[in-house]
């Protein structure tokens, strides 16, 4: 590609309506913009890395013996009734009419159709086990969405299905995606963990999550520190150092306390004293991400470290404060700032240790300048107000018993489920076994967030320049960078000739041949946009016989010659 013909749309300035890493550089290396909430436009950079991503996930789903398949993304009401989801779903699911006043929605998950297919189609056992894939758009309107593409509204799923006569075929078929799955995760270079998950609205009985290790992580993952456990927590059940399930007791009481703000408060407050030190900022009730990005831009920018935000899903070890934010009066929005009461730091203290010192502490807010406090987050104790704490930390004994636990952060990336009968039999997709009787199918269903991998890839791979893509899925391999190309005809050819023979070996390589561009801009480019190599080709460096190579990883830039660059590339 020549940087000529090719557009570029890098941005010096960070994008204030960004919190994450990747969202981030994914809009200031020019790879995504934004339309609307949850909606993105893919730039041609973005899409290059996109469509690699597709390329590995597709290659291993045919390995795995998968048939490619494209269904629609508008899914009629009907099946949906079939199946009970058209109640169950709740407000993810968007709900359209056609002219007619016909029910449809956008797929936010594709079952009902494949079930439909198969149940026409399959109707043998001889024709089992049997698995189809597709990568399409998905829909789901997300209560927040959040993080560029990582938590998007439209976004691209790799989504898989399985049917077969038996539940040892079903595991058998699962055991096979499973390992699809790893070896896609190693292919595309991720720091990545299977862990034992919940199956959700989804359905059926086991369930494994993928998860990319990453501080931005919206899951919690407990790891067992000495053997191969690994849960998210949503699920984990640890066991206490006395060998039962610990379990909390949260006694509230409602108690005056002036640290709960609203936004525009919050803002104030920090414009007016910019020495106050943020660590953690909460934000309970409706809140969009528009409305909170100026705060954020605004805490970040007075040099307070903010350590972590939490907003919306507030589970696990903070969920009194979910059911704080649940008890809110009206629908007013309310900003708690973590070092206007002790709040944030409690918080923080009890994900990282014992919960022994904790009782008493005051947390969130539930009533407009009201907290709750008197919390006596004790342990071994019965729960009193909060039934869904499931309150795993760092160091309770891991469930099988083996070391005890620890806990990261992590993306989800991938989610694989055992269905079962669940859509089958509310469907009525049933086959011919061998003595000719009908039976119900198992399902397997297998999911990959392909545009959320992208941003997961980014939050892993980056630096104070720019993105550092993983040689599998960088949008180009190689830039050639010319010094005055424009004055120099030995620069021109010597680059020409690098481009077109590479070019024609099938490599990705980015010439940047924009006439105007300065040196320093166009290294900055390349490192921001992540190229895995660059050379750089001038005059002084051709009249000695070398060019500079750098690896976007290296801290130095070293010379060969070009003799030997030539016999390493072409
Ligand atoms: P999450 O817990 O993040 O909401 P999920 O459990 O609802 O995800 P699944 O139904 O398991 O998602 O879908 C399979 C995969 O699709 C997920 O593992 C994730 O990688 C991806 N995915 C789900 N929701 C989104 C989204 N809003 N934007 C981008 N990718 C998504
Ligand atoms: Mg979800
Ligand atoms: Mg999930
Ligand atoms: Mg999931």
């Amino acid at each position: 590609m020549r940087a000529s013909r090719y557009l570029i749309a890098t941005q010096k300035e960070t994008p204030n309506d960004a919190v994450v890493i990747s969202h981030q550089l994914m809009l200031r290396a020019g790879m995504i913009r934004r339309l609307s909430s949850g909606l993105y436009t893919w730039l041609p950079t973005g899409l290059r890395v996109l469509r690699k991503v597709e390329r590995i996930v597709r290659e291993e789903m045919d390995r795995a013996g998968a048939l490619e398949v494209l269904m629609p993304v508008v899914q009629p009401a009907e099946l949906w009734e079939e199946s009970g989801r058209w109640q169950q779903y709740g407000p993810e699911l968007l709900r359209i009419q056609d002219r007619h006043n016909n029910d449809f929605c956008l797929g936010p998950t594709h079952e009902e159709v494949i079930t439909d297919l198969i149940r026409s189609e399959i109707n043998s056992y001889k024709q089992l086990p049997a698995s189809f894939y597709q990568v399409q758009t998905k829909f789901r309107d997300e209560i927040r969405p959040r993080f560029g593409v990582m938590r998007a509204r439209e976004f691209t799923m790799k989504d898989a299905y399985s049917f077969h006569v038996s539940e040892d075929s079903l595991q058998e078929t699962y055991d096979i995606m499973h390992g699809a799955y790893c070896q896609i995760f190693d292919r595309i270079g991720l720091d990545y963990r299977p862990v034992l998950a919940d199956t959700g609205s989804i359905g059926g009985s086991s369930s494994h999550e993928f998860h990319v290790l990453a501080q931005s992580g919206e899951d919690d993952i407990a790891f067992s520190t000495e053997s191969r456990y690994a849960a998210n927590v949503e699920l984990a059940e640890a066991v206490s150092p006395s060998g039962e399930r610990p379990v909390s007791s949260v006694e509230m009481q409602e108690a005056h306390t002036p640290g709960q703000k609203t936004i525009a408060d919050v803002s104030e407050f920090l414009k007016s004293d910019p020495a106050q030190s943020v660590k953690t900022l909460i934000v309970l009730g409706e809140c969009e991400e528009d409305e909170i990005a100026p705060l954020i831009a605004l805490v970040l920018r007075g040099d307070h470290e903010l350590n972590e935000l939490k907003a919306e899903k507030l589970t696990g070890i903070a969920s009194p404060l979910q059911f704080a934010s649940e008890q809110r009066i009206g629908n007013e929005l309310n900003c708690n700032i973590g070092s206007l009461g002790p709040v944030g730091m409690k918080i923080e203290t009890i994900v990282d240790r014992s919960a022994a010192h904790l009782a008493g502490f005051i947390c969130g807010a539930n009533r407009d300048d009201f907290h709750l406090t008197g919390v006596n987050w004790g342990r071994d104790v019965e729960f009193s107000r909060v039934e869904d704490l499931r309150n795993v930390v760092a160091g309770d004994i891991s469930p099988d018993g083996q070391g005890t636990l620890e806990i990261k952060r992590g993306i989800e990336v991938g989610h694989i489920f055992q269905l079962g009968d669940k859509y089958s039999r509310s469907m009525n997709a049933t086959v011919l076994d061998e003595n000719g009787k009908e039976r119900v199918m198992s399902m397997g269903c297998y999911g990959i967030g392909v545009s959320r991998i992208v941003a997961a890839a980014v939050e892993q791979n980056h630096d104070d320049s720019g993105i550092i893509w993983p040689a599998a899925i960088a949008p180009f391999q190689l830039a050639i960078v010319p010094i005055n190309m424009h004055k120099s005809d030995v620069v021109r050819e010597k680059c020409e000739h690098l481009y077109e023979s590479l070019r024609s070996k099938g490599i990705d390589v980015l010439l940047m041949d924009e006439t105007k561009a300065r040196l320093g801009a166009m290294l900055a480019d390349v490192e921001l946009i992540g190229i895995p190599h660059r050379i750089v080709i001038g005059d002084r460096g051709l009249d000695k016989g070398v060019v500079e190579y750098k690896g976007r990883g290296d801290s130095e830039s070293q010379e060969f010659a070009v003799s030997q660059l030539e016999e390493i590339l072409l």
